[in-house]
């Protein structure tokens, strides 16, 4: 299914034009137009789903190989020196484009992408209560 008021769904299926890296029948690779860094790219499904948890498991693990291809391509291409691959599901997680998408982040020995956090601790407590919850 398409969403008519979704960007990344004209974009995905070539109504919108954009940086195409790479194309199959369920994806297309686009150049991010607000790049963190030379290269940054995005996976798009061209099937619109708002985020990792409406997506299908077989679309979900298609999208990481893609995601392995399209990293070892670009370093390759780029001659980075690492790559994130990354991706934001809901405003609280920087998501703000409600259409999946992998980010693909080439890495370039100090760069000035700003992707960290600080450490917390992991207490006893606390995990108590997360394998309480999850694990199992
Ligand atoms: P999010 O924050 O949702 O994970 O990422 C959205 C990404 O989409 C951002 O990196 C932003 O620069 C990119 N973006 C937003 N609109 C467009 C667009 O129209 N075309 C392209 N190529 N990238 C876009
Ligand atoms: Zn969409």
């Amino acid at each position: 299914m398409k969403d008519v008021n979704c960007i990344f769904c004209k974009i995905a299926n070539g109504e919108i034009p954009s940086a195409t890296l790479y194309e199959d029948e369920d994806f297309r690779v686009i150049l991010d137009l607000g790049p963190a860094s030379k290269g940054h790219a995005l996976i798009l499904p061209k099937e619109h789903f708002a985020n990792v948890f409406e997506m299908p498991e077989e679309l979900a693990a298609k999208a990481f190989v893609l995601a392995k291809r399209m990293a070892a391509k670009m370093k390759d291409a780029l001659d980075c020196d690492g790559m994130n691959i990354l991706q934001n599901n809901g405003t609280a997680a920087g998501q703000t484009v409600f259409h999946f998408h992998m980010h693909l982040i080439p890495r370039y020995d100090n760069d000035q992408v700003g992707l960290t956090w600080i450490p917390g601790s992991l207490s006893e407590e606390m995990k108590e209560e997360i394998l309480s919850k999850l694990a199992g």
